[in-house]
């Protein structure tokens, strides 16, 4: 079971008890004993009090192992946090067909966050911003000085950018802080630089300081994969022409594109979660960007090389943090980072794009092939079975009559439950 080289390829993995599927991670990521305990724990009372307010208990979703990764010539498995069915096989696939040629290939932009000051009442637009910009170096001093960890990592506030908006209420300016924030998500960071400079601003401008907080729409913190998918392992040339028509759509039409996208933010999210990253954040920034050019559009891009392969790439905003937030907090976020080695925010970030584009190649795969229900039906037909009142060894049994009769439906279900209870 174990392999000799530390390769993210299992064959049948799905088929493992979990047992087995645990000591296959064990040994990949180095776990001790306590690491494969803890997939048994939940999170403790205390700590979850600790991260929100008026906490009661807590909440279980399945943590499951996509395979078969390969990134930039290094083997992954990845942990992902998900309630919905066949997303973690359809990564598994897509990344087994990406690795024919290569795997996945990443880049990412220095880790720059965006912090936003609203300024209001002022009269000269235009002598205020240019007053700012006079006032930079001054403005980074006061923003650095609020977070002397991250200057020592090399991060802190770079630069000042001033934008003079349009609004119902009148001109205002905008001014942008840019910070790097190294290996933090970054949030926390920057909201308590924008805070700093608040005061600093309103002296210097003469006008009133209203928000002050980070954008979540990170376009200075960008991550690019890209990967080749090879045609005879996708069914031919036929099957790469198929594949593209269907992705047209979601290049073209918003409608489309949402749900094109929503199948990338699958991926995306259950390794957000699984690595105790802020899913909202990820999310937000994702649609924005979907939308910078005034119509919302494909996160993705594919077309068909020289040789008839399938490239695909994807571009997103990544405000990912291996310190910081719920990442230090959240014991299993931990256990996760460990399992995928990744000791970077860069590195994470790179992951994390590579999931998304290859969630979405599996789902845009399944779409132009045999369509996206035939994958969910067999854990689907589970979930009917179990609401149809199975239980135990009835609940396989059940699942399998649905699937092979084509009706994966609750009345269905309760009928043929009646008979095989008969039969027994
Ligand atoms: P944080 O403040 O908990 O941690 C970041 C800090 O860790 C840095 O400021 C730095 O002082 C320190 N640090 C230590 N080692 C570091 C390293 N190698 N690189 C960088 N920093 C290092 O967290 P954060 O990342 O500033 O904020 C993230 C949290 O903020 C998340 O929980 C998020 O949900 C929340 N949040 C998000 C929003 C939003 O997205 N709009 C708004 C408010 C809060």
């Amino acid at each position: 079971m174990c392999p000799s080289k530390k390769t993210s390829v299992v064959s049948g993995f799905y088929k493992l008890p979990i047992e087995k599927r645990r000591e296959f991670v064990a040994q990949f990521a180095n776990l001790n004993e306590d690491d494969v305990k803890s997939f048994s724990s939940c999170l403790d009372l205390a700590t979850a009090d600790r991260m929100i307010e008026n906490v009661l208990g807590t909440f279980e979703v399945p943590l499951g192992l996509a395979v078969n990764f390969l990134i930039n010539n290094k083997d992954y498995i990845i942990p992902m946090a998900t309630e919905e069915s066949s997303v973690v096989a359809a990564a598994s696939n897509a990344a087994k067909i990406a690795r024919v040629k290569g795997g996945f290939s990443t880049t990412c932009s220095e880790p720059l966050m965006i912090g936003q000051l609203q300024l209001l009442h002022i009269k000269d637009v235009a002598a205020a911003a240019q007053k700012i910009m006079q006032h930079k170096k001054q403005l980074l001093t006061v923003a650095n000085a609020q977070d002397k960890i991250l200057v020592d990592f090399g991060g802190g506030a770079k630069d000042i950018e001033v934008r003079i908006l349009e609004s119902p209420l009148g001109h205002m300016i905008v001014t942008h802080l840019i910070v790097d924030v190294r290996d933090a998500m970054g949030a926390n960071a920057v909201n308590t630089m924008c805070e700093a400079l608040a005061p600093v601003l309103e002296e210097i401008t003469g006008g009133i300081v209203r928000l002050k907080i980070l954008s979540n729409l990170a376009d200075k913190r960008l991550v690019k994969a890209t990967a080749i998918f090879d045609k005879e392992k996708m069914g031919g040339d036929q099957v790469v022409d198929a594949f593209l028509e269907s992705y047209v759509l979601a290049s073209i039409d918003p409608y489309r594109a949402a749900t094109h996208n929503k199948g990338i933010m699958n991926g995306i999210d259950a390794l957000i979660i699984a690595t105790g990253n802020d899913f909202r954040a990820i999310e937000a920034g994702a649609h924005a960007y979907a939308a910078r050019n005034g119509q919302y559009t494909s996160l993705t891009q594919y077309h068909k090389n020289k040789d008839g392969d399938l490239v695909g790439k994807i571009e997103l905003p990544m405000a990912v943090g291996v310190v910081g937030g719920a990442a230090n907090m959240h014991p299993k976020a931990k256990l996760c980072r460990k399992i995928l080695g990744v000791k970077t925010a860069r590195e994470l970030a790179e992951v994390v794009a590579s999931l998304g584009l290859a969630q979405n190649f599996a789902a845009l795969f399944a779409l132009s092939t045999v369509g996206i229900q035939k994958g969910h039906m067999s854990l689907h037909a589970k979930n009917i079975a179990v609401m149809a009142g199975a239980q135990g060894d009835e609940i396989e049994k059940l699942a399998d009559f649905l699937v092979h009769d084509g009706k994966v439906k609750l009345d269905y279900a309760k009928e043929l439950l009646e008979k095989i209870r008969k039969k027994s």
